[in-house]
């Protein structure tokens, strides 16, 4: 029997215990809570977990406290470069955007790419001809800036010139040290069929290259879903996470090894992430509805709502 269940996550990575305040706390738990809310209601009302998933994301994208859509980091040329992906996982299917600049939503972007092409990822000038086509929102690439994020690319860049140290004392409004925190958003989903579904967007990582993609659109890497094993999504050190084919290695050591999610989940984040020098965590389902948010920080941004239970609403280890 499949318990319906939400998961979100709202990225992984150093707390900073100074910078925070019971404000900003209270801040992050309303919007992870409220975003949770919204998912379960859609599960509650025998939405799919694809829907769900889909207006979880979206909600995160439209929230500028992650790093997704509204609020996204600044590339080291000073724009924004977006990425996202979904997975169905009953039919096991798949759609990604990777390095647009001007889709309002890149989560609905990779939900269409899914629906209404024949492919799975499309890039840059092409996802978002694309996008348009489908009708859309399009929006100034100054849309996605804020304040804080700016200044985080300043840290960053006076970082690299060897100006401030890796224990700089953080500045923004963020509890978890904002220069050392991964805020790639996603959610997981189990619904009443037992149905899977995963989606992941990110704004990519403060300060890099202009064109440098992460795991976050890769199927497989920050991605994954297979109602069979189980829906991944996940946040980090990009790089490692495709070196390591991060969510699918979860999925894998189900199917062949049979492990459990739990230890599926633990084994790809604090054995083989670390071992390869990345940090992070992700978020899993099952189709029994079994959920597991290993993380190997010390901190993330994470929520959970059964259908008829109350949200829980984590930050910290
Ligand atoms: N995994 C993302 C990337 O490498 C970053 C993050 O999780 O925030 O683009």
């Amino acid at each position: 029997m499949s318990r319906p269940v939400i998961v979100i996550h709202g990225g992984a990575g150093a707390l900073a215990r100074q910078a925070m305040s019971a404000e900003k706390e209270r801040r992050y738990n309303q919007a992870l809570t409220g975003i949770v809310e919204q998912g379960q209601a859609i599960l509650a009302a025998g939405g799919s977990a694809l829907d769900a998933v889909t207006e979880a994301v979206r909600l995160l994208e439209e929230c500028p406290l992650f790093n997704a859509g509204k609020g996204a980091v600044f590339t080291h040329q000073g724009g924004h470069e977006l990425d996202a992906s979904i997975m169905d996982g009953s039919m096991r299917q798949a759609g990604a955007v990777c390095g647009v600049t001007r889709i309002r939503n890149p989560i609905l972007a990779a939900r269409a790419v899914m629906e209404h092409s024949a492919h799975v990822m499309f890039t840059g000038a092409g996802a978002e001809a694309f996008a348009f086509g489908r009708g859309l929102e399009q929006v100034d690439p100054a849309f996605f800036s804020t304040a804080e994020r700016y200044e985080q690319l300043q840290r960053a860049l006076a970082d690299a010139a060897g100006a401030i140290l890796d224990h700089d004392v953080p500045t923004a409004e963020d509890p978890i040290d904002p220069d050392r925190k991964f805020g790639t958003v996603g959610a997981v989903a189990c619904d009443r069929h037992g149905h899977l579904a995963a989606a992941t967007s990110t704004g990519g990582m403060t300060n890099k290259q202009t064109g440098r993609v992460g795991d976050s659109p890769i199927i497989g890497a920050g991605c994954y879903a297979d109602d069979a094993t189980a829906a991944i999504s996940c946040t980090g050190s990009g790089e490692v996470f495709i070196r390591t084919v991060a969510a699918y290695d979860v999925a894998a050591q189900i199917a062949y090894g049979g492990l459990s999610l739990q230890a599926a989940a633990d084994r790809v984040v604090f054995d083989k992430i670390l071992a390869l020098g990345g940090s992070g965590g992700l978020i899993a389902v099952d189709a029994t509805g079994n959920v597991a948010l290993p993380f190997n920080g010390e901190g993330m941004y994470r929520g959970v709502g059964y259908v008829g239970g109350r949200p829980e609403i984590g930050i910290y280890r």
